[in-house]
């Protein structure tokens, strides 16, 4: 979905605030910190992969819906399996959704 404009910069300064999150927790974590402590303040998907794996997948991620954001781009918004558009209270709530609760934890493609 295309958010409305001013929905749009609330919606951006959170995944901007979320991708500095992410990228300070990155070098935390690569500087030694409790990497399990880190991973799960995310609440992202971790099955089996490497926390700093976790963390970079997040922070890419994280720029791609920035950038969807930025352009208009409906792939915002919308569950990455199935393209359901997410609601704008749902959004609001988690500006950084990617998945329907159907497809919640279910693996895609790379971009
Ligand atoms: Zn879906």
């Amino acid at each position: 979905m295309i958010p409305e404009p001013a929905d749009r910069v609330l919606l951006r300064r959170r995944l901007m605030r979320r991708g500095q999150d992410l990228a300070m927790k990155l070098s935390e974590l690569l500087a030694g910190k409790d990497a399990a402590r880190l991973v799960a303040s995310l609440g992202v998907d971790t099955v089996g992969a490497r926390p700093e794996d976790i963390l970079r997948r997040a922070l890419d991620d994280n720029e791609q819906l920035r950038r969807w954001l930025d352009q208009a781009d409906p792939r915002y918004g919308a569950c990455a399996i199935c393209g359901q558009d997410f609601t704008i209270d749902e959004l609001r709530e988690v500006p950084w959704a990617d998945r329907c609760r159907a497809h919640a934890g279910t693996a895609v493609a790379a971009h």
